[in-house]
């Protein structure tokens, strides 16, 4: 899911500075730089990332000022998500900063015939991946069709019958002068 309308960017951003503790079976920063490194090179500013609660269950919002940005849905947040799906997703996220959305049969797509062909030479684990989406998380999630995305129902944790995720409590700043 790309989001490139700075509308739209603010809602994410905005729960970003309500970070919610990584819970996961792997180190999402190193994964992420793998990926990088070994699928798609040519992206030239690495993105953060960010588990947030927002209603896509991921993201990425690019930006002329700021570098890009990958937000993970909550959801996803979970020991029992298997490597393979997050390196898919994140895999997916940066493919965007690649390949631009273009006009197919008249109607502008983000993930054109390009988008499509380069994600399935990239990504082996692809089917298994959605698969295991689809086994896992089907309850939970919405197909988007006009935003091109996946959204994530508000009542997922109960859906789940999992705790929602722990949100981490900054202490207020501290003035020393
Ligand atoms: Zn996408």
């Amino acid at each position: 899911m790309l989001i490139q309308d700075l509308r739209r960017a603010a809602r994410p951003a905005r729960y970003r500075r309500q970070p919610i503790l990584p819970y996961v079976n792997c180190d999402l920063r190193a994964l992420l730089a793998e990926v990088h490194e070994q699928r798609t090179p040519e992206v030239c500013r690495r993105p953060g990332i960010f588990f947030v609660e927002q209603g896509w269950l991921a993201c990425i919002v690019e930006s002329q000022e700021t570098n890009p940005a990958i937000y993970l849905h909550g959801i996803l947040d979970n020991l029992e998500v298997p490597q393979a799906v997050f390196r898919f997703i994140l895999t997916h996220e940066l493919i965007h900063l690649l390949v631009p959305s273009a006009e197919v049969n008249g109607k502008m797509t983000s993930h054109p015939p390009r988008f499509r062909e380069r994600e399935q030479r990239l990504c082996p684990e692809l089917p298994t991946v959605w698969e295991w989406i689809w086994q896992h998380l089907w309850r939970t999630l919405v197909i988007d069709r006009k935003a091109e995305g996946l959204r994530v129902r508000r009542d997922w944790a109960r859906v789940l019958g999992r705790p929602r995720t722990v949100r981490v409590e900054f202490p207020p700043p501290v003035d020393f002068f």
